[in-house]
């Protein structure tokens, strides 16, 4: 089996892969003397390779791995970071702790790498080995590289600034041409609006998402408003005192004109039932 990460140099010292080998994307900061490495992807074996890929590309060695927060898909390579800080939010730190002792308990891990060898024979999960709460900065010479958290999209979610490039990467805080997955079970939409507000308050000039193609701020206010329309449908269903079960059969849920994802359905029906949980909760008296 051929190996492939095809890594995009997005600005002089930044890099991002734009395919789909490691499912979500990842990416890479050069500062002075080494690397910042930000989510770890999905699939292991082809995160070994895009570690090696980018200490070739610049000839520096990654030294802090970010974690933007604790979906599968952005943390199952971190293995092979153990020699590097491995940062993450202290809400995520903890969700993750949580993971390992009953979603992927040791016992959950072995199953999957039996049932798939081919991508996931060597799986094991590493928790980050420093967390923060709020804002965190990267400094190195004279480049830094800060870290805010933000929650919405999970629980502890955060983003990544490079201040010397204006560039941001949102992990998924921002699917790009994509209608979000705002269906975790510590999903809040008004915090994710904040999250938006944030980003285009620092005036990037690209953003890097989670998935789906490299954009801008433009695309950051196009969700900002989607997100925003969804909140308002929410809240007058809420407010009529129309159900949560009859969620189901609603057609007229706000919905951007993009491709559908894998299993698009069941993610956005998690969705639209996490958004009327939020909402409820935020109106209740
Ligand atoms: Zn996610």
């Amino acid at each position: 089996m051929i190996i492939m990460v095809n890594f995009e140099q997005i600005t002089n010292s930044v890099w991002s892969n734009t395919e789909d080998e490691t499912f979500s994307h990842v990416a890479f900061v050069k500062l002075n003397n080494c690397l910042v490495f930000i989510d770890s992807g999905y699939y292991p074996k082809v995160i070994e390779k895009a570690r090696k890929e980018a200490e070739k590309i610049t000839g520096l060695p990654v030294k802090y791995l970010i974690i933007t927060h604790h979906h599968g898909d952005h943390v199952l390579g971190n293995q092979f970071f153990e020699d590097c800080q491995i940062i993450s939010t202290k809400k995520t730190f903890d969700i993750l702790d949580n993971l390992v002792k009953t979603r992927w308990s040791d016992d959950n891990l072995e199953k999957t790498r039996k049932e798939n060898p081919k991508e996931f024979d060597i799986l094991k999960v590493v928790l980050p080995n420093k967390s923060f709460v709020g804002e965190y900065e990267i400094i190195d010479d004279t480049l830094s590289l800060k870290i805010f958290q933000t929650d919405g999209h999970t629980s502890g979610s955060c983003f990544v600034y490079f201040p010397e490039e204006r560039i941001i990467i949102a992990g998924d805080l921002l699917f790009s041409e994509q209608v979000p997955y705002f269906g975790d079970e510590t999903t809040d939409p008004y915090l994710w609006l904040e999250a938006y507000k944030q980003m285009i308050d620092l005036n990037p000039v690209k953003v890097i998402p989670g998935h789906g193609p490299m954009t801008d701020i433009e695309q950051v206010k196009i969700q900002l408003q989607y997100l925003e329309d969804c909140i308002n449908w929410m809240e007058d269903y809420v407010k009529s005192g129309r159900k949560k079960e009859d969620l189901d059969a609603i057609i007229d849920f706000p919905m951007l004109d993009y491709d559908k994802y894998d299993d698009f359905d069941e993610f956005f029906k998690l969705s639209k039932d996490r958004t009327y949980d939020v909402v409820k909760e935020k109106h209740k008296h």
